[in-house]
């Protein structure tokens, strides 16, 4: 079994590093997986660490709308 260690932040397991993988005699045949070592790296990375996870709203858009576009010819500015 092929060995491949792969770091991860501890908090919100995010990749942190993925190490070469350390073959085996079976390496590349079929039906031959790799066993994952998951290293836990002690912190969250740099989006998940800093700030809100926010980044679920740029969608186009999905966005709010002016004020001075809505109801435009309506409501009429002097
Ligand atoms: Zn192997
Ligand atoms: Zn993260």
């Amino acid at each position: 079994m092929c060995y491949q260690v792969v770091e991860r932040y501890s908090v919100c397991r995010c990749l942190y590093y993925k190490h070469a993988i350390d073959p085996c005699q079976a390496y590349g045949q079929r039906g031959h997986v790799i066993q994952e070592k998951t290293v836990l790296v002690g912190y969250a990375c740099g989006s998940h660490s800093s700030h809100r996870p926010e980044a679920a709203y740029d969608l186009p858009g999905a966005g709010v709308l002016p004020d001075s576009g809505y109801g435009s010819g309506a409501y009429s500015v002097r």
